[in-house]
C-alpha cells in the first residue's frame, strides 16, 4: 500500500511517499528557518502562509522523483497535531482535499508518534516493545512503547524542553536561531572541565526532567565571563555536557525500571553527537541496544508521518472509507490519548 505523508506542524513542510512493501520511496523537505531567523523564533502566521506555498509543489516533486502518479496512492497521512493551529490547518485541508478528490482515506497522525517511530525508517530497526527518549524542540519525554498506538508516559520535563533549552542558551551565546546545532558545533571547540553547570533533577526519584534552571545558570555564567570565543565554547560544552548527562542517566533508569532491552532516541536533540556518544558508551556490555533515526529524520520531516500512517493502515482490519472532506486539527494533543 502506498501512503503519502504530509507534515506541516511547525516551520518545516515535509512530504514523503512510503510503500508498506518497498519502504520509504522518496521524500522532500522545505525548511522555513531562513524566514523566521530575523525574528529569533517561529512566527505562526508566516509559517502557515508559507506552508500553503510549499505543500503542493513538494507533493509534485516527490511524485515525480519516485515516478508515481497520484492515482496510485492508497491513503494520505498528515500531521493532525500537536503544533501551530494555522500551520496544521494547511496540511489538514490540503490532505483532506486531495483524499476527497481521490476518494481515499486520510490518516490523522500525532506528530510525536511520527518522531517516536522515526528510528523504524532505519535498518536495523528496533522491535516493540522499547523505551523511547523523545527530545525535541517542544518535548522531552520518556515513553514505554508497547506497540503502535500503545504509549505510556514514564516521565517528562516539568518546564522547558531540552531543544528549547539548547535554543535559548544558544541565543544567550549570541548564536543564530535555531541554535541547538550551532551550540553543539561551538562546544566541539570547548575545553572540558573549565566550567561546571548544574544537572537539574539528576538524583530525583522519578523520570522527570527540568531544564529552565540550567538555562538560567548558563545565563549567569555568560554574563559573568568575558565573552571571548574560547569562553563561549567552554560554556557551550559545559551546557551540552549537563543536558546530555541528565538525558543519559534518566534513560538508563527508565530501561532498568521497565527491564526493556532497547532504547530509541527521537526528535531534533537526538541528532546531538555527544548524546549519541554518551548513550552508546554507557550501554556497552549491558546487552541493551540503542537506535537513532538518520540525522535527516531527527527534526521534522514527512517521512516519519508517512511511516506512521502506513503502520496504522496495516494495523486496521479493513481499509477505512475515503475522506468526506471534513477535518479537525488538534493544536494540543496528548500522545497517551491515542
Ligand atoms: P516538537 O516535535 O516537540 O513539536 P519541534 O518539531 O520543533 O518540536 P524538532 O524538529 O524535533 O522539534 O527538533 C528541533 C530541535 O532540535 C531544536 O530545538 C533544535 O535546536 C534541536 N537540535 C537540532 N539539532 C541539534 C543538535 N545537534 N544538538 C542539539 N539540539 C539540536
Ligand atoms: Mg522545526
Ligand atoms: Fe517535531
Amino acid at each position: 500500500m502506498l501512503v503519502l505523508g504530509i507534515e506541516t506542524s511547525c516551520d518545516e513542510t515535509g512530504v514523503a511517499l512510503y510503500d508498506t512493501r518497498r519502504k520509504l520511496l522518496g521524500h522532500a523537505l522545505y525548511s522555513q528557518v531562513d524566514m523566521h531567523r530575523d525574528y529569533g523564533g517561529v512566527v505562526p502566521e508566516l509559517a502557515s502562509r508559507d506552508h500553503i506555498r510549499r505543500v503542493l509543489p513538494l507533493v509534485t516533486q516527490v511524485l515525480e522523483q519516485t515516478n508515481t502518479s497520484l492515482e496510485t496512492i492508497d491513503a494520505i497521512a498528515y500531521t493532525q497535531g500537536p503544533g501551530l493551529a494555522g500551520a496544521l490547518l494547511t496540511g489538514a485541508s490540503i490532505s483532506n482535499a486531495l483524499a476527497f478528490a481521490r476518494n481515499i482515506p486520510v490518516l490523522n497522525i500525532h506528530h510525536l508518534e511520527g518522531h517516536l517511530l522515526s528510528p523504524l525508517l532505519s535498518d536495523p530497526a528496533p522491535d516493540f516493545p522499547f523505551v523511547a527518549l523523545l527530545v525535541s524542540g517542544g518535548h522531552t519525554q520518556l515513553m514505554h512503547v508497547k506497540g503502535i498506538g500503545q504509549y505510556k508516559l514514564l516521565g517528562e520535563t516539568v518546564d522547558d524542553a531540552a531543544g528549547e533549552a539548547f535554543d535559548k542558551t544558544a541565543k544567550l551565546l549570541g548564536l543564530d536561531y535555531p541554535g541547538g546545532k550551532l551550540l553543539a558545533d561551538l562546544a566541539t571547540q570547548g575545553q572540558p572541565g573549565r566550567f561546571k553547570l548544574p544537572r537539574p533533577m539528576l538524583n530525583s526519584d522519578d523520570l522527570n526532567f527540568s531544564f529552565s534552571g540550567l538555562k538560567t545558570a548558563a545565563a549567569l555564567l555568560i554574563n559573568k565571563q568575558k565573552a571571548n570565543t574560547q569562553t563561549r565554547a567552554d560554556i557551550a560544552l559545559a551546557f551540552e555536557d549537563a543536558v546530555t548527562d541528565v538525558l543519559v542517566k534518566k534513560s538508563i533508569a527508565a530501561l532498568k525500571i521497565t527491564r526493556l532491552q532497547q532504547l530509541v532516541v527521537a526528535g531534533g536533540v537526538g541528532a546531538n553527537s555527544r548524546l549519541r556518544q554518551k548513550l552508546r558508551h554507557h550501554l556497552v556490555g549491558t546487552g541493551i541496544a540503542v537506535f537513532f533515526p538518520e540525522l535527516e529524520f531527527c527534526t521534522d520531516n514527512g517521512a516519519m508521518i508517512a511511516l506512521a500512517g502506513a503502520l496504522r493502515l496495516q494495523q486496521l482490519n479493513e481499509k477505512p472509507p475515503g475522506s468526506d472532506g471534513s477535518f479537525t486539527i488538534k493544536a494540543r494533543w496528548n500522545l497517551e490519548d491515542l
